[in-house]
């Protein structure tokens, strides 16, 4: 059947991959940027060519912005090379525009360059090349998921921890190019679509089922073993808070623990993830799920759920495993597994159970087991 449709079409012709563009928020607030590089290509929001000196601010002035004493609505600028945008260079165009907070900016540019320069955001390109690429399909999966969700809104992607973390063309080097070429328009896919590929830096050795984080449960996020990971000693984490701050932080977050006096770890998943907490005070116990109580504190603080809480004076003390939500792939487990000579497909088969590895634009994959 397959050979019959091939046939039927224009002959020998390869089937040309869609190139995809992706739209990344750079910068969101703030009063302005500055924008520099060679040959410039400035337009306004009709399109108007701009004559700019460079570099330029640009400023948000009122609804509209203000550069180079113009007034304009919207700011395009194009390169044939990069673009640098607050000394950071960027590929693709560059929009500005004005937002509530400030100023909106936004990369426009082809998927398979914003991934190039993501990958050493992520992890280090110098890693072994299978997790390279695995990361490569990981972070291409994640974007196209989301692009296709927030089609029609300003942007598809933050350039942070909220999405992935992407800081512009810098750091692109040859190995990460590599890992991406080598895995070119590869996504994984589920039911013909593609999957929310949510990925962390170390899952502490054992990975987390989506519904224990997001109340979602998706198929191909289950809760693997990761022995992998831990063979680095650097997972395991401490940190002392003093009560006093925690209050502050818990009353910032409209929980009343007014003389918070002790936190009790309580039940924990299949995974090992705490479920709970309860916050002890003058006014009696309250109970706040792990993650809630994580996202409060902080993410880079309370690294993962996996801790335990022990009562110091006028402290908590934590010891935890892992950094991240430890959803789908394990960044460190991928790159050991790598070292261990397991190749990407093999990798994304541990970490996705049942998700196959198929081409861009949507075409059935290969089972990536
Ligand atoms: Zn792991």
């Amino acid at each position: 059947m397959a050979v019959l449709l091939f046939f039927a079409g224009d002959g020998f012709t390869a089937p040309l991959l869609r190139q995809e563009i992706v739209r990344v928020a750079i910068i969101k607030g703030g009063d302005g940027v500055r924008i520099d590089g060679d040959g410039l290509l400035a337009t306004d929001e009709k399109g108007e060519p701009l004559r700019l000196t460079l570099p330029t601010q640009v400023k948000r002035a009122g609804g509209n912005l203000s550069v180079g004493g113009q007034t304009v609505s919207r700011l395009t600028v194009a390169s044939p090379a990069t673009i640098q945008v607050n000394g950071k260079r960027y590929r693709g165009t560059i929009e500005v525009e004005p937002s509530d907070k400030g100023v909106l900016v936004v990369n426009e540019l082809p998927l398979e360059d914003y991934l190039v320069g993501l990958i050493n955001c992520e992890i280090s390109s110098q890693w072994p090349i299978e997790s390279v690429k695995a990361q490569a399909v990981v972070a291409r999966t994640y974007a196209v998921y989301q692009m296709r969700a927030r089609a029609g809104a300003p942007y598809h992607l933050e350039s942070s921890v909220l999405d992935q973390v992407y800081d512009g063309c810098e750091i692109e080097d040859s190995r990460a190019a590599r890992g991406v070429r080598e895995t070119a328009g590869e996504i994984l896919t589920y039911g013909g679509q593609p999957i929310q590929a949510f990925y962390h830096s170390n899952c502490g050795g054992r990975t987390e089922v989506a519904e224990n984080v997001w109340g979602v449960r998706l198929p191909y996020l289950r809760s693997v073993d990761c022995a992998y990971c831990a063979t680095n000693p650097s997972i395991r984490w401490e940190l002392a808070i003093p009560l006093k701050k925690l209050e502050v932080l818990l009353k910032g977050a409209g929980i009343q623990v007014s003389g918070l006096r002790e936190i009790r770890d309580g039940k924990r998943n299949e995974s090992g993830r705490l479920i709970d907490l309860t916050l002890v005070s003058s006014r009696g116990g309250v109970t706040i799920s792990a993650v809630n109580f994580r996202k409060i504190v902080g993410y880079t603080a309370i690294k993962s759920t996996n801790f335990a809480v022990r009562p110091a004076t006028d402290s908590v003390h934590f010891s935890g495993t892992g950094y991240g939500h430890g959803v789908g792939l394990c960044q460190w487990g991928a790159k050991q597994r790598a070292s261990d000579g397991f190749s990407y497909r093999e990798i994304l088969a541990y970490y996705y159970p049942g998700a196959l590895l198929g081409q861009l634009p949507g075409e059935q994959g290969v089972d990536a087991r």
